[in-house]
């Protein structure tokens, strides 16, 4: 069997698929010469709003600054704890950091990777007890799938707490017929290019139903501008969404419906054909009434390493999202994190691999990735 060689994320075939529609958006810009603010990121934001259902869209210049400019727009800082989940990328607890807030990582569920209710209630009870006030939960629909919105919204509503969803991995996805980008009251998501929506370089969006908050977004965004740019009302920073960027991330948008769709089949064939190896690898449950945005598609298994091993020798590439938890890192371990220990994350970083996922993977590649990893547990 020759088959042809795997991607992680194949952004060479959507190319081709997009044929000369980038270029052409491209030129388009190229030619009226509106690099900042123009009229590609006004149309961008118009069809981002009605694709998720937000009221507001504010681009901004990638995934981590759409946090710190929801960090800022909420004065959040010195002697804020900011309830986060310690399994996730490090750019969810920086602007945190920056602010002079404190970061609490609190451990995650095991089988959707999400901040665990449970344990961010006995989180914020320490954080009063530590003198800390409890002001926003930061959740992170890791991997696609967006993280328990209902109970979430509970507890941050019972504790007058911000709710902010880190869904740079799940834009696309759905929480019982509600879009990403409509489940807490602000969203950030990023167009880092092996995201979902991803542009050709660095990008990000922040979703809200609150009016007022985004216009104090769309000021801090632009260097805290009041009526016009030289009008400085507060400071901000330099964060907008490039106008190329915004052109490319139009033609993507009109096939994203249908690269979600396709996403979704690429993950039910991987679960067909690997879930026969239970016990020894675990395929991602997706609950009742929710659908991912499948950013990756990650097994768990406690012989990862030879998962990783059988597919590098095959030239499958495979990753590990993410070998470390923020609590355990050199540079966010003096943080606080849940009293009890964070046994989950620190078993996740040990069993977690994840495999290619991009919704032009061929039936053939997945069965050669299939059979891989099944020769290594076998
Ligand atoms: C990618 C990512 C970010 C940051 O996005 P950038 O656009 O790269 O700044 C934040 N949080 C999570 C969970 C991510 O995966």
């Amino acid at each position: 069997m020759t088959v042809a060689p795997v991607a992680f994320v194949d952004l060479q075939a959507q190319r081709q698929r997009l044929g000369s529609r980038i270029d052409e958006a491209l030129t388009r810009v190229l030619d009226h010469g509106i690099f900042i603010m123009g009229p590609e990121v006004v149309e961008l934001e118009r069809q981002l709003s009605a694709f998720c259902g937000a009221a507001e869209t504010i681009t901004c210049a990638n995934g981590t600054d759409a946090i710190t400019l929801v960090m800022m727009a909420e004065q959040i800082g010195e002697g804020d704890a900011v309830f986060m989940p310690s399994f996730t990328f490090v750019a969810t607890a920086e602007a945190t950091v920056l602010r002079g807030a404190t970061p609490y990582f609190v451990d995650v569920g095991l089988d959707d990777f999400a901040i665990d209710p449970d344990a961010l209630e006995v989180a914020i009870t320490d954080a009063r007890q530590r003198g800390l006030r409890p002001r926003a939960i930061l959740a992170v629909d890791l991997f696609g799938l967006p993280a328990d919105y209902n109970r979430l919204h509970a507890i941050a509503q019972q504790h007058a707490m911000l709710l902010v969803a880190d869904a740079a991995q799940s834009f696309g996805g759905q929480y019982h017929n509600r879009m990403v980008g409509d489940l807490a009251d602000y969203t950030t998501t990023s167009f880092f290019p092996a995201k979902p929506l991803g542009c050709y370089g660095d990008g990000g969006a922040i979703f809200t139903a609150d009016a007022a908050r985004a216009d104090l977004l769309r000021s801090l965004r632009f260097h805290g501008k009041g009526e016009d740019k030289y009008d400085n009302v507060r400071i901000g920073l330099n964060s907008r969404l490039d106008t190329l960027q915004a052109a490319i991330l139009l033609e993507k948008l009109r096939i994203f419906r249908d690269e979600l769709m396709t996403r979704e089949r690429v993950a039910a064939r991987y679960d067909t054909l690997l879930k026969l190896l239970a016990p020894a690898l675990v395929v991602p449950k997706i609950p009742q009434g929710l659908r991912s945005a499948w950013a990756q598609y990650t097994v768990r298994s406690a012989a990862r390493d030879r998962i990783i091993a059988a597919c590098r020798a095959r030239d499958i590439p495979v990753n590990i999202y993410y070998p470390i938890p923020l609590h355990k890192q050199a540079g966010y371990r003096q943080y606080p994190a849940s009293p009890d220990g964070l046994p989950v994350s620190e078993r996740l970083s040990r069993e977690v691999v994840s495999l290619p996922m991009h919704p032009y993977l061929s039936d053939d590649q997945q069965d050669e990735i299939a059979a891989i990893v099944k020769s290594a547990l076998t």
